[in-house]
């Protein structure tokens, strides 16, 4: 049974536990001071997905106002090329460009319903960012967004969306200025602020009971494949992850269906040798990353690496818990894709099936492409969690270069 012991989400047995873990996975590692509202949200969320008003308006929303649901689109030109059938999630479609509205709106119509006036949340790229702001935008709430000064340089154009949402963009300049450093800062308003604001974490990390809300907002994204599918057999499910949240969403219907396989495309970034990469869970170990027992990118002595992608939505040095727990179980496999490969992701999607894909998303792809030896006559679902509009100056630089 999910927690907490309101008891509402049912019997069914499910994770996270009662504590929120996944296996050994998850958990609340957080400052004392954020304990009792982690647990009220916790509450409060069960409360608000075992009411069938509030389920009701958000996939309303999700319809009416981010374009739900997304089409399932047979890649026929891209399964000519490579020789297996693929079927692609058009992610790319829904308001603001990629999966992240789905948890935002969802998060923001929990923040009304407790009554908060105020959203904060962390940014890598921007897609969060500019998902919250839209969300903040829609529903009347106050948005401040925090973002890595590094990161505000690279994504110039998505910042200039979140200010013309209304939010407030705060650049951090401690520690590398990326996302996780970002994270850090929105935590620290939270622990001074968690009265009034709700913190809207981007993907399915931190502290119980994010990981377990942003996936049920997620999901979405793959009970609408199955009931799209309208009974086709796919035999392999692709998805890229960086936390890990439109992966899970796409899995989560089909975790441990027979005949299926999931699998988790993370970056390899400049390579796993060279230590320049995002795999936490390829090239990383256990351990406590933003309030969560997970796989993640350490030194021996514990110390977070940085991570590195090409793909700002994959540069975070650790994943979602039930990934974790996904990887340690078998019940998916993790793999990854350098960043010269997702590149080539990009080119064969743009060239074949005439849809730009987000670099990110792109992984993804090129997986499929890199593996289609293997996977000849299978059909390959491959959840497209964005498009490449915001890469386009990164795509075109590389150009430049050769
Ligand atoms: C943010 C982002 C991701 C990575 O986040 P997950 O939580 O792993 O899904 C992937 N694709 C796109 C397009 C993104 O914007």
């Amino acid at each position: 049974m999910n927690p907490p012991a309101s008891g509402r989400t049912g019997s069914r047995l499910e994770r996270p536990d009662q504590q929120g873990r996944f296996g050994e996975y998850g958990g609340m590692f957080a400052p004392e001071t954020l304990m009792p509202a982690l647990w009220q949200l916790a509450d409060d969320f069960a409360e608000a997905w075992g009411d069938s008003g509030f389920v009701g308006r958000f996939h309303e929303l999700l319809e009416k106002y981010t374009g739900r649901p997304t089409p399932l689109h047979a890649a026929d030109h891209l399964s000519e090329e490579i020789g297996t059938r693929v079927l692609l999630k058009r992610e790319d479609l829904a308001h603001t460009g990629a999966h992240k509205i789905n948890n935002a709106i969802g998060q923001a119509l929990l923040a009304k319903r407790t009554d908060k006036t105020r959203l904060i949340a962390e940014t890598g790229a921007g897609q969060h960012g500019v998902a919250t702001a839209t969300a903040a935008a829609y529903t009347g709430l106050e948005c401040v967004v925090y973002m890595g000064e590094k990161d505000i340089e690279r994504q110039a154009l998505n910042v200039s969306r979140m200010k013309m949402l209304g939010a407030e963009v705060v650049p951090v300049t401690s520690g590398a200025a990326t996302l996780k450093d970002a994270v850090n800062e929105a935590m620290r308003d939270w622990v001074r602020t968690v009265e009034t604001t709700h913190y809207i974490i981007g993907s399915v990390v931190g502290p119980h009971p994010f990981p377990w809300m942003v996936r049920e907002f997620q999901k979405v994204i793959g009970e609408e494949s199955v009931r799209q599918l309208q009974g086709e057999p796919v035999d392999v499910v692709v998805a890229c992850v960086g936390g890990g949240s439109n992966a899970i969403g796409m899995f989560y219907p089909f975790a441990g269906r027979e005949g299926v396989e999931l699998v988790g495309v993370e970056a390899a970034g400049h390579g796993i040798e060279t230590g320049r990469h995002g795999a936490s869970i390829g090239a990383g170990s256990p351990g406590i990353l933003h309030g969560a027992r997970t796989y993640m990118l350490q030194d021996a002595e514990g110390q977070v690496l940085e991570a590195h992608s090409i793909s700002a939505g994959l540069d975070y040095p650790g994943v979602g818990p039930e990934h974790a727990y996904f990887a340690d179980t078998g019940l998916a496999r993790y793999v990854s894709i350098t960043d010269d490969e997702a590149l080539e992701g990009v080119d064969l999607l743009s060239r074949t099936e005439g849809v730009i894909p987000a670099l990110e998303s792109a992984h993804a792809v090129a997986w499929v492409a890199k593996e289609a030896d293997l996977l000849r006559d299978k059909t390959v679902l491959i959840n497209l969690s964005g498009r490449g509009d915001k890469d386009m100056d990164m795509i075109t630089a590389r150009w430049d270069r050769v």
